[in-house]
């Protein structure tokens, strides 16, 4: 039987025994009041208790009591010491997961709506210079470089942004916001000084080796060309060598000028101006139908915008150029190349298409990586030095811009080039 019913029947008893005694004396009201008040005064008392007890914390052991009141105290007491357990578990976790933190050899700094710091672990008071005293100051105040304030005020967390630890400039950081929660920001910061300086070095040595091939290369060529004019053709073997080594020493002239313009891309201040990119296209255009004569019925340009740019013309060229060069050089010498000028949505795009050999699904992702190659069969052999598209893809990364790549197998490739609409500029 459930205690409910238990207090129910016993009151019901009491009340039938008052009745009957009420009936036998004639004082059944009087009975019945002092039976209600004594009900109501021992529940008065219990409620009472309780309230004392569980004002207390409800943390003792509760006091003595029978019925349903030793139901409702022994429940609470369950639920308390529950509660209590929960507790001590959360909190030996969350000490668990600070001193975890706190080894982390990566900065980490939680922020909160207001970008204040609402706690940093040791490697951030290292290498941001952070004392414990400045919970709850706004982190703006304490790393002031304005190209971090910048990219906390961007709410573009993509990429990670570079900077000097304030504390000793010869530290690098790769400092990276990551959303989470509602409105909460961790910021992790990476020691990548030794990355950088790996970095900085192959860049020296690529920019060095190839400014020092330049000479040589120069005076071979020079060589070469004194040679072929003083070749009267009575020797085919020699012809066909002086064409082998003249087409050898202009691949490495490309290769040189390529890897040339590469560090040049990397490590050169950017140059702003309004390049009229319609101007520029057919320019481009015109360029390689002079080069190669075939290419005269080949391109086909539409200029849909008149829209301009803010950029570096030269680099732009270079990227279109090779581009188009690409297109020209992977598909039948048949075949047209189509190049579009247009705005969609908040882009404006630049495409190239061909219905060449395209490129294989797998390959689409590396081909502008530095000599990567993509290995497709081909009739004739196709010359060049890997480098053409990573050009294409350092020049839009200094424009804001993306490259897209659609290509498929024996069909085609569209390159498509998307500027942002804030670089627009006439
Ligand atoms: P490359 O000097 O070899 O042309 P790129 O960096 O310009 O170097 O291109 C890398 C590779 O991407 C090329 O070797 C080629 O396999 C592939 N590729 C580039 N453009 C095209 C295209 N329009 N059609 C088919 N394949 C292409």
């Amino acid at each position: 039987m459930e205690v409910w019913q238990r207090e129910f029947i016993t009151a019901l008893l009491l009340f039938v025994a008052v009745a009957i005694v009420g009936g036998m004396t004639g004082l059944f009201m009087p009975l019945a009041l002092a039976v209600t008040l004594g009900i109501l005064v021992r529940q008065l008392f219990q409620i009472n208790r309780f309230e004392k007890w569980i004002r207390a914390g409800g943390r003792a052991k509760y006091p003595k009591t029978t019925g349903i009141w030793e139901e409702i105290y022994y429940h609470v007491y369950r639920i308390k010491k529950n509660e209590k357990k929960r507790k001590k578990k959360l909190g030996k976790m969350v000490d668990q997961f600070r001193q975890s933190t706190e080894a982390l050899p990566d900065a980490a700094v939680v922020l909160g709506a207001n970008d204040e710091i609402e706690w940093a672990n040791k490697a951030a008071r290292d290498v941001f210079g952070l004392q414990q005293s400045d919970k709850g100051q706004r982190i703006p105040n304490l790393i002031r470089f304005p190209e971090f304030i910048r990219y906390l005020k961007s709410g573009n967390y993509n990429e990670a942004v570079i900077l000097p630890s304030p504390v000793n400039h010869r530290i690098t950081l790769a400092v990276r916001i990551v959303t989470y929660g509602a409105g909460l920001r961790l910021l992790l910061a990476q020691d990548v000084t030794e990355l950088k300086k790996m970095e900085r070095m192959r860049k020296d040595f690529v920019a060095n080796v190839s400014h020092e091939l330049r000479t040589p290369l120069t005076v071979l060529k020079g060589y070469l060309e004194t040679l072929q004019d003083m070749d009267d053709g009575e020797s085919p073997l020699l012809t066909t060598s002086f064409q082998q080594m003249q087409g050898q020493t202009e691949r490495m002239q490309h290769l040189v000028d390529d890897l040339l313009l590469l560090t040049r891309l990397e490590t050169r201040q950017k140059k702003t101006e309004c390049v009229n990119i319609p101007a520029l296209l057919i320019q481009i255009c015109k360029e390689a139908e002079t080069m190669n004569g075939k290419a005269s019925d080949r391109i086909d340009l539409t200029l849909e915008t008149n829209v301009h740019i803010t950029g570096e013309e030269q680099e732009l060229r270079s990227a279109f150029t090779n581009l188009l060069g690409n297109a020209l050089k992977y598909s039948p010498e048949d075949s047209v190349v189509k190049i579009r000028w247009y705005r969609i949505a908040d882009d404006i795009v630049l495409e190239v298409e061909d219905h060449g050999e395209g490129i294989p699904t797998a390959d689409i992702p590396r081909v502008t990586e530095r000599f990567y190659r993509s290995e497709v069969k081909r009739v004739k052999k196709v010359g060049g030095t890997g480098l053409g598209l990573a050009i294409v893809k350092h020049v839009l990364m200094r424009h804001d811009a993306k490259l897209n790549i659609v290509s498929e197998l024996g069909k085609g490739s569209c390159f498509s080039c998307h500027f942002p609409a804030k670089r627009v500029c006439n």
